[in-house]
């Protein structure tokens, strides 16, 4: 994974592109603030403008070093643009990806070292997590809930730091995840976000910079994925 345009400036929603490569819907453009996806996490979305119009742009498809900007419709536009990423969007997605670190810290510290297995977080407002956890009451998994609750609205400050990824090796916890954790940069380091006082993860999706950003969630639904998988299901309270 490379150090990514949305890791180093966050606040960065709208900027200028030129087009490197385009075809019928669909651009590789020579710098973008979006986040590709992956590790579960949707890719923003957001839209493109160009001397002869508009569209959507609707997801990223990664195609070696390239990232091919998926336009709703067949335009295939060709020199300067103009990029804007969805606001809404990464603020909704960043919310649950920050509190999915949050449950997965409680989880893991409730249940005596339970690894995720899964995640996916989507644009909807909805995620979900899958743990390793054999021979466990699912009330116990719901009632988690209140202490995520509890750290957003304590207000937790967010921050990302770049370790060396031999270091972080030797930590133990810090890969947590058994199937989602990011792959080095290309300069061997290892993106961690630190939940301050709560968790510390590698992970290369988006998250907000202070957990009182989030809205409070509610753990819908939990259910059994097999005999070690628990699937957590959460949203937004209404
Ligand atoms: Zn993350």
């Amino acid at each position: 994974m490379a150090i990514y345009l949305c890791h180093e400036q966050p606040d960065l929603y709208v900027h200028d592109a030129t087009v490197l490569d385009s075809r019928p819907g669909a651009v590789v453009l020579s710098r973008s603030a979006f986040h590709p996806g992956g590790g579960g996490q949707v890719s923003d979305i957001g839209d493109i403008e160009w001397s002869g119009g508009r569209a959507a742009v609707t997801g990223i498809e990664i195609d070696g070093d390239q990232w091919w900007h998926l336009l709703a419709g067949d335009a295939a536009p060709t020199g300067e643009v103009q990029l804007r990423v969805d606001a809404d969007h990464r603020l909704r997605v960043a919310s649950l990806h920050t509190v999915s670190h949050v449950l997965n810290a409680f989880v893991f510290a409730e249940f005596a070292g339970a690894l995720v297995t899964g995640a996916q977080i989507n644009g909807d407002g909805s995620g979900r997590m899958d743990f390793d956890l054999p021979e466990v009451d699912n009330d116990r998994v719901r009632a988690l809930a209140a202490p995520v609750n509890e750290v957003i609205a304590r207000g937790v400050d967010v921050r990302a730091v770049y370790v060396d990824a031999g270091d972080a090796a030797i930590n133990a916890g810090l890969v947590r995840s058994m199937s989602v954790a990011p792959p080095p940069t290309p300069d061997g380091k290892l993106r961690i976000i630190d939940i301050e006082g709560v968790d510390r993860q590698a992970c290369g999706g988006t998250h907000l910079a202070n957990t009182g950003q989030s809205r409070s969630i509610v753990i819908s639904k939990v259910e059994n994925k097999g005999r070690h998988n628990r699937r957590v299901r959460f949203a937004f309270a209404s």
